[in-house]
């Protein structure tokens, strides 16, 4: 399941005083009520129809059935939480993308082996679990209910799907086509609902407004759905042999495991202050841009950006207000360039930019666009005792070489735009200086 745990505001950092205590449990400091107004309306709709729907569901569906399975599918999900309790805390989310729950796959088993009522309550007996294990934080308690409910719809609509069909007849048909037909398609909707109310939030709640990306990722949603697809075949292999149940927690959490690898690799190429490349990543991927430039005859440019007089913005604010301007000039770079020019973080106060197809003139011209956002960067940094940073005018240098490649290296590109750069530096900074392409130059 994905949920948005972590993208709603975080939770209040409350002292841990007597009278704190006494007011613990109040609703009203739950940080619900500082989201925007389409936001807080949002999630109460949804929570509301959670609510509906899950009485509904149990008062006109098939009562009684399902509980002893269900209480065994709750005890593997125990299982499986308690076995990954250190998978999960090392794992990150990024706060800008649905969070993938692979214990998703126990409730979907629910789904396909008990009414969808009892499905739902194990869907809020794990919930309630989850939550007592993870410290019970009281100001988030709002956070996994609207988690819970978008689960709960999502499961809901699924039931939908697989209406109509009795449940030992559901199984049976797994054999055959239409099995793998519905069960797919009910998981898909699970999936599309569960997911598509937890972007909604993120729209709500955050400045970016692009539904691309609030997406999961294409590797994200294969995890999603594999875990589905797992709970598919946990409650085959559930209906013909239970004793075998405990054999599928192996590979389950193997599976687990591997999500971590994805993040490793992710954390490996980026920069963790501005979340671009970091220099070993940008270079692998310029190395493919020159061979692809290559191999086509197109031109290419690198560029080398050093901020100007760095320093005296961390002597005047802070390094932690410089850090802030990194980001927002990372921000920037990125911003100014094509989806497929590649930005990175050279180190300290310098960034590598590679464009892609561009001519000599056409790299001086980006140079100059990249120097401009820079100098339009007007940033207000709240700092402590409501001591507030202002930052503007920031000048850069840049470092530019064109060049058409033939046996070009990376290593002789970022050469000749440092001593650019370093020309640009020493004729007066805020300027860019481009290496003439017929020349480039070797060292200062
Ligand atoms: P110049 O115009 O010659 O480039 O001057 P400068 O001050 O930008 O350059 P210098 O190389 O003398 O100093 C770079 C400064 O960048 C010094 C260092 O404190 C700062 N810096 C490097 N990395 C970071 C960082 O990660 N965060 C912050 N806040 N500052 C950094
Ligand atoms: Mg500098
Ligand atoms: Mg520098």
């Amino acid at each position: 399941m994905t949920d948005s745990r972590s993208r709603l505001p975080s939770p209040d950092v409350a002292s841990a005083t007597v009278r704190d205590r006494g007011r613990r449990w109040s609703p009203r400091r739950w940080t619900l009520w500082s989201l925007p107004r389409s936001a807080l309306a949002y999630v109460l709709g949804v929570e509301a129809a959670a609510v509906l729907v899950m009485v509904l569901t149990l008062v006109l569906g098939p009562h009684g059935r399902g509980w002893v399975v269900a209480g065994l599918l709750f005890l593997g999900a125990v299982t499986h939480a308690e076995a990954a309790r250190h998978i999960e805390r090392v794992r990150v989310s990024r706060v800008d993308r649905p969070f993938i729950d692979l214990k998703s796959m126990w409730t979907f088993a629910g789904l396909l082996l008990v009414p969808t009522g009892t499905a739902l309550v194990l869907v809020g007996a794990t919930f309630a679990y989850w939550w007592l294990r993870n410290g019970q934080h009281h100001s988030a308690l709002h956070k996994w209910i609207f988690s819970w409910a978008t689960v709960v719809l999502g499961t809901a609509a699924a039931g939908l799907v697989l209406q109509g069909f009795d449940i030992d007849t559901l199984l049976a048909r797994a054999a055959g086509p239409t099995g793998l037909v519905l069960i797919a398609a009910a998981a898909c909707v699970r999936w599309a609902v569960n997911h598509g109310l937890v972007v909604g939030i993120l729209l709500l709640t955050t400045r970016d407004r692009s539904v691309r990306r609030h997406l999961a990722s294409p590797a994200d949603t294969l995890l999603g759905l594999g875990a589905l697809a797992l709970g598919a075949a946990l409650a085959v292999l559930a209906a013909a042999s239970p004793w075998l149940v405990p054999i599928l927690l192996v590979p389950v959490i193997t599976l687990h495991r591997g999500v971590l690898l994805d993040q490793f690799r992710h954390a490996a190429r980026t920069d963790p202050k501005t979340g671009l490349a970091n220099g070993a990543a940008w270079a692998e991927v310029a190395g493919k841009e020159i061979a692809r430039a290559r191999r086509h005859g197109i031109g290419l440019a690198v560029l080398m950006v050093d901020l100007d007089e760095f320093k005296a913005v961390n002597d005047a604010h802070g390094h932690l207000v410089g850090d802030e301007v990194l980001r927002a000039v990372a921000a920037a770079l990125s911003a100014e360039v094509r989806a497929y020019d590649a930005v990175g973080r050279f180190g300290g106060e310098e960034f590598v930019v590679l464009l892609s197809g561009v001519d000599p003139p056409a790299a001086t011209h980006a140079a100059e666009r990249l120097r401009a956002r820079i100098g339009a960067i007007d940033l207000t940094v709240p700092g402590m005792a409501g001591v507030t940073s202002r930052v503007r005018g920031l000048t850069a240098s840049i470092g530019c070489v064109p060049c058409r490649p033939t046996d070009t290296t990376v290593e002789e590109l970022l050469t000749a735009a440092d001593a650019a750069l370093y020309r640009a530096k020493r004729a007066g900074r805020d300027r860019t200086v481009t290496a003439d392409p017929a020349r480039p130059e070797v060292g200062p």
